[in-house]
């Protein structure tokens, strides 16, 4: 179960705006700053959603005079100053863990402590193929941390796949879940296309890709446009719901086939980063869409 934040993106105490040479540029906003509003809440018009800019900030460029109306601007995130550097990199988070230590921007987490069915907790699920795939991507030179609720804000990787298992509340559906959100690098499509591929034909589990949610495209772990403790916007990922917990069958796979799932996930892995090298994801400044760059959000679920 994805869980998607209502909550604005307040700053947190804890992140310090860095100075950057690109402050000088006027049109420079610092992480934290407000980014303008992007929406509200559809279960709760009177909270809007506010964008604001990452750590290590952004450059907003605003259309021009002569712009055509409704012309939006561009956001450009410049490099990060501490690009990764030694083994590759990949953050496995596990889905509601330690969600009790979520900072105050993500503080509607706290109530949210994922599916259970029969018996058994999602988070101890997550944890347990987390930590079965930080093997096997160790044993590939891969460095890997295990990332609970909280990301450090502007986390920065080679790729972030974050784990989950659903529940329908019946028992009836079955299947995988992927997703990433919108605003992301160039990456994003290639890393969900490999886990994807390889999950599909390692578990033979069909990929649900009917009852992938809005919960899943806004997940807070990769909306750097609304929370600071979310990864870098150069950090490519994905969430993953591996299967549905309250499924007989989904379960026991990932139960008394963990290591299989596991494997599956780090097969995909490492086959973006085979095909994808850190020189390309840090190799320039991404540009994207300023706001608002989307319509309502849909009445009903596609
Ligand atoms: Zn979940």
């Amino acid at each position: 179960m994805a869980v998607v934040l209502v909550a604005n993106a307040a700053v947190s105490g804890a992140v310090v705006t860095r100075a950057v040479t690109a402050a000088v540029d006027p049109g420079f906003v610092p992480a934290g700053a407000p980014l303008g509003q992007i929406g509200t809440d559809p279960g709760d018009p009177d909270d809007p959603w506010s964008a604001a800019a990452p750590p290590g900030g952004v450059i907003l460029q605003t259309p021009g005079p002569s712009a055509s109306p409704g012309a939006i601007g561009t956001l450009r995130v410049p490099l990060p100053k501490n690009i990764p550097i030694g083994p590759r990199r990949v953050g496995i988070q596990v889905g509601h863990w330690k969600t009790d230590e979520a900072p105050p921007e993500l503080t509607k987490l706290v109530v949210q402590t994922g599916a259970s069915w029969e018996g058994v907790n999602e988070v101890d699920l997550n944890l347990d193929i987390a930590q079965r795939v930080a093997v096997l991507l160790n044993s590939s030179g891969i460095a890997v941390d295990i990332l609970p609720t909280t990301i450090p804000p502007g986390y920065l990787a080679d790729a972030v796949v974050a784990l989950h298992a659903d529940s329908d509340g019946v028992g009836e559906l079955s299947g995988f879940k992927m997703a990433h959100s919108a605003r992301r690098g160039p990456y994003e499509d290639a890393l969900l296309n490999d886990v994807k591929t390889a999950y599909a034909k390692a578990t033979g589990l069909d990929y649900d890709g009917t009852h992938i949610s809005n919960a899943m495209r806004g997940y807070y772990v990769f909306s750097w446009t609304r929370f600071q403790h979310a990864v870098s916007p150069f950090t490519p990922g994905v969430i993953l719901e591996m299967g549905y917990l309250s499924n007989d069958d989904d379960r026991a796979l990932m139960i008394d086939k963990a290591d299989v799932v596991a494997a599956a996930i780090s097969a995909g892995i490492m086959r973006f980063l085979s095909d994808t090298p850190r020189a390309k994801i840090f190799e320039k400044e991404l540009v994207v869409p300023a706001f608002p760059s989307r319509g309502p959000l849909p009445t009903s679920t596609p």
